[in-house]
């Protein structure tokens, strides 16, 4: 059905990024294509685990396999939005989200007055105008985590079934910023299982009950005593893509855990964020943040045991 309706269709699974953007008249399409029969179950393997695209946030940020194997997923997926949208929103359509900017996400009268965008009806981009390209923001929070943890979906498809590196999954482009096609179906996400991995995710918002990141951080690493001997660091919505901090992953590995040494490669960490004028917040500020986000999940990673539930800090209470 997709391929055949190509862009007068979309597919909806728990609706809850979609059907607001239906009512501002941000998608216009004639046909929902519903998502309802993808897997909701979370079936964990001794070297991995996979998360059926259906799986709702709620239920993997509760998840007791995934607390312990995989702390960091399960954080991400609790500090998603809101209770109600955690229990409709799903695994797959987070990692599907739309990009997000404020000249974009407002009503058709509001960015009509404003005189519209390239993203939807407009030509030019109100952000940076002399700029070829829409800037608009990655803001899903578990799709840094599933790259830090070197996640692998699968995909469905007219041409068949294949998988796809999380990490290769987007797109820099605030537009096209997915690299799947557009009718190929996320069915599942699997999570490679390390005895030896540490995962942490730190989100920056205005207001911790609803609110999409304005920073964020994935991170895990994995230690031999207290040497990092691998590391993954993974920005949210700081860029149109989850933004790997390559340089400070370099920078931390082979070196012991000190509160001097993650300060640093949080400094680093840091550099490749570029946040514009298109978010909550002042851009300045945001920018700044990044490496506080960064530090706090260093520090939350490296100090937790392996195999123990994750504390429930910073968490929403739902
Ligand atoms: C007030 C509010 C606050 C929010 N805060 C956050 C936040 O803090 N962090 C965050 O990450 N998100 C946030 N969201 C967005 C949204 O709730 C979540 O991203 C949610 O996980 C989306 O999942 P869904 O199943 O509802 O997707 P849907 O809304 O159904 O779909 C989202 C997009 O993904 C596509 N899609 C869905 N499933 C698949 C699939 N399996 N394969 C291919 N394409 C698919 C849809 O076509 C659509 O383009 C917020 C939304 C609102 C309204
Ligand atoms: S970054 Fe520019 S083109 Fe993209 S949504 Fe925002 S204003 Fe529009």
């Amino acid at each position: 059905m997709a391929a055949d309706l190509g862009p007068r269709a979309m597919f909806v699974a728990g609706g809850t990024d979609l059907f607001p953007k239906l009512k501002r008249r941000q998608f216009e399409v004639e046909t929902l294509i519903g998502l309802d029969f993808l897997s909701r179950e979370i079936r964990n393997g001794s070297n991995e685990c996979i998360v059926g695209a259906g799986v709702t946030l709620a239920t993997a940020s509760h998840d007791a396999h995934l607390n312990e194997r995989f702390a960091g997923y399960a954080e991400a997926a609790g500090l998603v939005s809101s209770p109600p949208l955690r229990n409709a929103g799903t695994a797959g359509g987070n990692l599907c989200v739309d990009t997000r900017c404020n000249y974009y996400d407002m009503t058709y009268e509001w960015r009509k007055a404003a005189g519209f965008c390239m993203k939807k009806d407009g030509d030019i981009c109100l952000v940076a105008p002399s700029s070829s390209r829409c800037w608009a923001v990655s803001s899903s929070d578990t799709a840094p985590m599933a790259i830090a943890l070197d996640g692998v979906v699968s995909l469905t498809g007219p041409d068949g079934e294949r998988e796809l590196p999380v990490a290769a999954l987007y797109r820099d482009d605030g537009m096209d910023y997915m690299a799947k096609q557009p009718s190929e179906v996320v069915t599942s996400l699997r999570l490679p299982a390390d005895p030896t991995t540490r995962t942490a995710y730190v989100k920056l918002r205005r207001r911790g009950s609803i609110d999409f990141p304005i920073a964020g951080a994935a991170v895990a690493v994995q230690l031999d005593g207290d040497e990092v001997v691998g590391c993954r660091i993974v920005l949210s919505a700081v860029a149109s893509h989850p933004l790997e901090a390559t340089a400070a992953e370099e920078f931390l590995k082979g070196k012991r855990v000190q509160a001097d040494t993650i300060r640093e490669t949080a400094d680093i960490a840091a550099k490749p964020a570029k946040p514009l004028d298109n978010a909550d917040l002042s851009h300045f500020w945001r920018k700044r943040m990044v490496r506080v986000v960064v530090e706090q999940a260093l520090a939350e990673a490296t100090t937790r045991t392996p195999g123990s539930t994750v504390k429930l800090l910073g968490r929403n209470p739902d």
